[in-house]
């Protein structure tokens, strides 16, 4: 099943109410996979009372330390930002968000991050994520309560799965069979890139600035396949080799 693939993903959530809406939401649109980073507050009885019938769904989140053990598995995370940042990132629509979500949930575990209730999500979270959505609400007050951001974007999944399930069987040749990887080994990738570039003198330790989130960025935008990951990987490794 397409939705039991889509992850919804909150960080550092100080409001045990919220998770409990956030449970809420997410049953109403068929999503039941709620990954809890680090939260700031206990998933009490308040919780429970305003999962209302998605106690199930609160009962089963998984607890993790941070968020990269969170999408770990995963091959396309987005995050979602009530604001633009200083380092601009892909942007996707809440409808596209929806689409890729369910597109790429069909070949294996997905991610939406939710950010913190007073700050969001740090900019070394958000740049872990492959996409950011910004649900285009009032310019003059955009930011929603964090269940109301986690419903909407539900929403918009639940839209995109019920029109997959409408075009179902597909033309071969519509398929994407692109594999791409998940999230830990992209992240493997970075250390291994960093190490590589401080062995050979290109990042300095005390000063590396910004050159590693200005790579991640490019990388993330080419979006390496798995295979090719693994060429980038081999050629660290050559380089590795022959500057021992
Ligand atoms: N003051 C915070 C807002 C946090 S709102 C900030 O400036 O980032 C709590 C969370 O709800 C956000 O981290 C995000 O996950 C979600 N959220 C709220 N409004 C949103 C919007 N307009 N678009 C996308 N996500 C939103």
């Amino acid at each position: 099943m397409i939705l039991d693939d889509v992850r919804i993903v909150l960080v550092n959530t100080s409001h045990s109410g919220n998770i409990g809406s956030a449970a809420r939401a997410m049953k109403t649109m068929g999503l039941s996979k709620l990954y809890l980073v680090d939260p700031a507050c206990e998933v009490d009885g308040h919780a429970s009372a305003l999962a209302a019938g998605a106690t199930d769904v609160l009962g089963n989140a998984v607890i993790v330390d941070t968020v990269a053990d969170a999408v770990a598995g995963c091959a396309l995370t987005i995050g979602t930002s009530a604001r633009s940042r200083t380092l601009s990132w892909p942007m996707v629509e809440p409808r596209e968000c929806g689409e890729k979500l369910i597109n790429e949930a069909q070949a294996g575990p997905v991610a939406l991050v939710f950010g913190r209730e007073n700050s969001g999500l740090t900019n070394e979270e958000l740049q872990q994520c492959n996409y950011h959505v910004c649900i285009p609400a009032n310019p003059e007050y955009s930011s929603l309560n964090l269940a109301m951001a986690v419903q909407t974007l539900c929403y918009e999944t639940r839209m995109a799965f019920l029109n997959h399930q409408k075009n179902e069987h597909p033309q071969v040749s519509e398929q994407d069979d692109t594999v791409y990887p998940k999230a830990k080994q992209t992240e493997l990738f970075y250390d291994h890139l960093e190490q590589t570039l401080t062995d050979t003198g290109f990042i300095i330790k005390q000063h590396p600035g910004l050159v590693m989130t200005k790579l991640r960025r490019m990388f993330n935008r080419a979006r390496p396949e798995e295979a090719e990951l693994n060429i980038l990987r081999g050629i660290l490794t050559s380089i590795n080799k022959s500057t021992k």
